[in-house]
């Protein structure tokens, strides 16, 4: 009886350990909606990266396009950090804004970045 119980207390611990993180879509209590984008991360703090990606713009004066990047900062959840890496191609989901920056929430990695 008592090794059972030992058992389970250490099935349970290792859930906790995995994430921690309120805003974590997996984890978390947080609904994701909205648009959602790809690109590479540019930077990492703890917490959050910073996106980049390139639009097309079309400049009606010279009936061309023009390519414009665009950055864009998101949450990076707890249980992803060892995971992604500056210069790695990840996706993004909305979700409610964060802070006054963070408006979304890292979904999942596509593929790593070249060294
Ligand atoms: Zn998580």
């Amino acid at each position: 009886m008592v090794e059972v119980k030992i058992k389970k207390q250490t099935k349970k611990m290792k859930e906790k350990v995995s994430c921690a993180d309120k805003f974590c879509p997996v984890h978390g209590q947080i609904s994701i909606r909205g648009r959602s984008f790809k690109g590479k991360v540019i930077r990492k703090f703890p917490k959050r990266v910073t996106i980049e990606f390139e639009r097309t713009l079309y400049i009606k004066k010279y009936e061309r396009y023009a390519k414009r990047k665009t950055k864009l900062h998101a949450r990076l959840p707890e249980c992803m950090f060892s995971e992604i890496q500056i210069g790695d191609y990840i996706e993004i989901k909305e979700c409610r804004p964060i802070s006054k920056i963070v408006h979304f929430i890292v979904i999942k990695k596509i593929r790593g970045g070249e060294k």
